[in-house]
C-alpha cells in the first residue's frame, strides 16, 4: 500500500496552490534585485550624506550670513538626493499593493538609474539614457521598476568585459502606448534561445554571478507576467555577439493636472 507520503506526491496541485507558488516567485525574484543593490545604494547614501556632514559643520563655524545660505542650499541639495535614494528603495521593497498611476517614465527610470548606477560603473557599464518628452504610463511603479532592474542586470551580465547600456523612453508611433527600450552591447542571443527566453526555468547562466543573481531562468518569465498583467508588451531583439534589446511597452497616459495648478 503507498504511504500517505507517496500518494500525496501524486495529486496534482490544486490552482490555489500553484498561484501561491506563482506569488512567491514574483516576490523571491524582486527580493533578489534589492539585494544586488544594497552595497551600491549604501555608497550613493554615503556619498550624499558626506556635504550634508561637511557643510553643517562648516555652516556652524562660520558666522557670515551669505556663507551660512550657501552651506543650507548644499544641504538641502545632498537631503534631497538622499531622499531620492531611500524613495527608491522603499518603493522597491513596499509590499505589492496592486494600485496603478499615472507614472513619468522619464523619472521611473532616473530612480532607478540612481540605484543600480554604480553597480554598473564597478562593472566597467557606461550608460546612456535618452527620453523623447515626458511619456506617460498608467503603471504599478513598484513593479515596473523590478521589470527594469532586472533587464539592466540582465544586460549587465551579458557584457563580462564591459560595454554600454542604452536606455530610451518615448512614445510609440500610435500614442497609445509609452516604450522603454533598453539595448546592451552584450553577446547576444541565438536564435533558438532567444524562442525560449520568456519561458520559467530556462537560463544559459551557469549559476548565480558574485552578487548571487541569475541562473534561476526566473527573471523574464516575472518581468513578462508583470508587463502583461499591465497589459502591455515586454519584447526582445537580439544580434549574437552584437547586443540585445528589450522593448516594453505601457498603456500610456496624459501626465497628471499639477497640484495647485489653475
Ligand atoms: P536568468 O537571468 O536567471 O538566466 P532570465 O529569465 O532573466 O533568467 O533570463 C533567461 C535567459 O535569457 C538568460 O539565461 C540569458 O541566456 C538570456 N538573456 C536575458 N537577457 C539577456 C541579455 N540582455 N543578453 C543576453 N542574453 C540574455
Amino acid at each position: 500500500m503507498a504511504s500517505l507520503k507517496e500518494e500525496s506526491r501524486k495529486t496534482a496541485p490544486t490552482w490555489e496552490e500553484v498561484e501561491a507558488l506563482r506569488r512567491q516567485v514574483v516576490e523571491l525574484q524582486r527580493v533578489s534585485s534589492l539585494g544586488v543593490l544594497a552595497g551600491s545604494v549604501c555608497h550613493e547614501l554615503n556619498n550624499a550624506l558626506t556635504p550634508i556632514l561637511n557643510y553643517a559643520k562648516l555652516g556652524l563655524r562660520n558666522p557670515d550670513p551669505a556663507f551660512s545660505r550657501r552651506a543650507f542650499e548644499k544641504i538641502l541639495d545632498g537631503a534631497e538626493r538622499a531622499t531620492a535614494i531611500t524613495g527608491g528603495v522603499l518603493g522597491l521593497a513596499r509590499p505589492r499593493a496592486d494600485r496603478r498611476s499615472p507614472v513619468d517614465l522619464v523619472r521611473l527610470v532616473e530612480e532607478v538609474l540612481l540605484l543600480i548606477g554604480k553597480d554598473l560603473m564597478k562593472h566597467r557599464v557606461q550608460l546612456e539614457l535618452r527620453a523623447e518628452g515626458r511619456p506617460h504610463a498608467k503603471i504599478n511603479p513598484a513593479q515596473i521598476q523590478q521589470v527594469l532592474l532586472n533587464l539592466i542586470i540582465n544586460a549587465r551580465q551579458a557584457m563580462p568585459e564591459g560595454g554600454v547600456v542604452r536606455v530610451k523612453i518615448a512614445p510609440d508611433a500610435t500614442g497609445r502606448l509609452s516604450e522603454v527600450s533598453i539595448a546592451d552591447s552584450g553577446v547576444g542571443i541565438a536564435p533558438a534561445d532567444l524562442r525560449r527566453i520568456f519561458e520559467p526555468f530556462f537560463t544559459t547562466k551557469t549559476g548565480p554571478d558574485e552578487t548571487g543573481l541569475g541562473g534561476t531562468g526566473l527573471g523574464l518569465s516575472v518581468c513578462r507576467e508583470i508587463v502583461e498583467a499591465h497589459k502591455g508588451r515586454l519584447r526582445a531583439e537580439s544580434r549574437p555577439g552584437q547586443g540585445t534589446t528589450f522593448t516594453l511597452r505601457l498603456p500610456a497616459c496624459p501626465a497628471p493636472a499639477e497640484k495647485g495648478a489653475a
